[in-house]
């Protein structure tokens, strides 16, 4: 028979918001917390595109997740496979059947091939490489270190994403290595890029596009990625469909939601499967002891680490003052766009969902690539993460 546990709180998936989630409730009382994630080390994902492109070593990149639990959280090494949000039970492959007070669900996005035809090929092949998988780090770095020339294109897509702003990332520092070796005077580098526009917010659009015209890239906007056939990447843009030969194409993955949120009938007419949620409160809208944080949330383009920050707080104190039937804290959208314009220097945007540039930094201009707000991503992000962040201290 299956083994029923009681908690207070539980949390479903171990990543940036659930790990940060649980140390958080701990500082502020909560004695009884169970957290469901199945795996066995931790990424700190904002590292990948510095491994993929040789800044950073893949050492720097896990940690082991029993490492970063905090004490007393009660973790269930299993997946969860069916939520009951009236019973508010969770039924997990092992068998487990755990039941709470409130739920947060915190369950992340996965990768999903099946949307872009073709593309595991090209991978296996190695047309086609990505900072995005974790797997690929090593074969994109070589591949980018070898390249010697030719056509290099660069995707990125416009559907939900994770860091999607990051996508940037491994364009510009490819270029950056490959000026300073003399191999971008003989590649033509393009960008494939689905959205209409470089970046919703005007100065992060008009500080992109300075560094796109530095290196000369190609920017092809409106153009989807369709699909890859050995090295021809099929393209739907403002022209209609082209085939194009590439020598390199730097892949930004298509991805979905868990599962188990559809599956449990916790999704909405119009999220794509990831869970409903009022932006504001983060509180699921036909279920107020269900909430949801981070990339499985449908929160729009505010799938960041530094948007975590926020809504982490914000989710732990609503939990609070929707017991003691207070009215609840509102997150207003704050998310990062860290995105690296050289090996050496980045751009460091914030905004809300007004689209309001915020500054969290006490200087007059952090959208303005420099090498400080690069050590800071860099150097600075990683530490504060694993000691800080996910220890609730931030
Ligand atoms: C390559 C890359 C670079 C990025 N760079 C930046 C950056 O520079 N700055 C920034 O702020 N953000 C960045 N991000 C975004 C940031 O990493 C994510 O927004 C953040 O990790 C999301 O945290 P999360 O907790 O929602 O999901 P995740 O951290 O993905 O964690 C989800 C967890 O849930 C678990 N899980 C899934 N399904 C289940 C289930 N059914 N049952 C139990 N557990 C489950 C998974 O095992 C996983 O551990 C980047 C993202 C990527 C991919």
């Amino acid at each position: 028979m299956a083994s029923e546990h009681r908690h207070d709180v539980l949390i479903i998936g171990g990543g940036n918001g659930g790990i940060s989630a649980a140390a958080h409730l701990q500082r502020r009382g909560c004695r009884d917390i169970a957290l469901i994630d199945p795996v066995e080390r931790h990424v700190y994902k904002p590292l990948q595109h510095y491994v993929g492109t040789g800044i950073a070593r893949d050492r720097e990149l896990t940690r082991s997740q029993a490492s970063l639990m905090p004490a007393g959280v009660d973790r269930h090494r299993t997946t969860a496979v069916e939520i009951d949000p009236v019973q508010r039970t969770v039924r997990c492959a092992d068998g487990t059947v755990l039941r709470a007070a409130d739920i947060v669900l915190a369950p992340g996005m996965r990768i999903d091939w099946e949307q872009l035809p073709g593309a595991t090929r090209a991978i296996a092949d190695g047309t086609a490489v990505s900072t995005f998988v974790v797997e690929e780090l090593e074969r994109t770095r070589e591949r980018l270190e070898a390249f010697d020339g030719g056509r290099a294109l660069f995707h990125v897509h416009d559907q939900p994403a994770s860091g999607l702003e990051t996508a940037f990332k491994p364009l510009f520092i490819a270029c950056d290595l490959w000026r300073s070796t003399g191999v971008l005077e003989r590649t033509e580098v393009v960008l494939v890029h689905e959205g209409a526009r470089l970046h919703r917010v005007d100065a992060i659009e008009r500080e992109i596009r300075r560094h796109l015209d530095d290196y000369g890239v190609d920017a092809r906007l409106g153009t989807r990625l369709v699909g890859i056939e050995g090295d021809i990447a099929e393209l739907d843009g403002p022209a209609g469909r082209t085939r194009e030969r590439a020598d390199l194409i730097q892949l930004h993955p298509p991805y979905a939601a868990a599962a188990v949120i559809a599956d449990s009938g916790l999704d909405g007419p119009t999220t794509g499967g990831f869970a409903a949620v009022d932006p504001e409160t983060l509180r699921h809208p036909e279920h107020p002891r269900i909430w949801a944080i981070g990339d499985g949330a449908d929160l729009g383009d505010a799938r960041t680490g530094g948007a975590l920050r926020k809504q982490v707080k914000v989710v732990v104190e609503n939990i609070r003052r929707s017991r003691a039937g207070l009215a609840l804290e509102r997150y207003d959208g704050y998310t990062v766009a860290p995105i690296a314009t050289s090996r050496r220097s980045l751009s460091f945007g914030e905004y809300d969902r007004a689209l309001r540039v915020r500054r969290s930094l006490p200087v007059p201009d952090e959208i303005r690539s420099s090498p400080l707000w690069h050590v800071l991503d860099r150097f600075g992000l990683p530490q504060a993460y694993w000691h800080r962040i996910l220890r609730g201290r931030l």
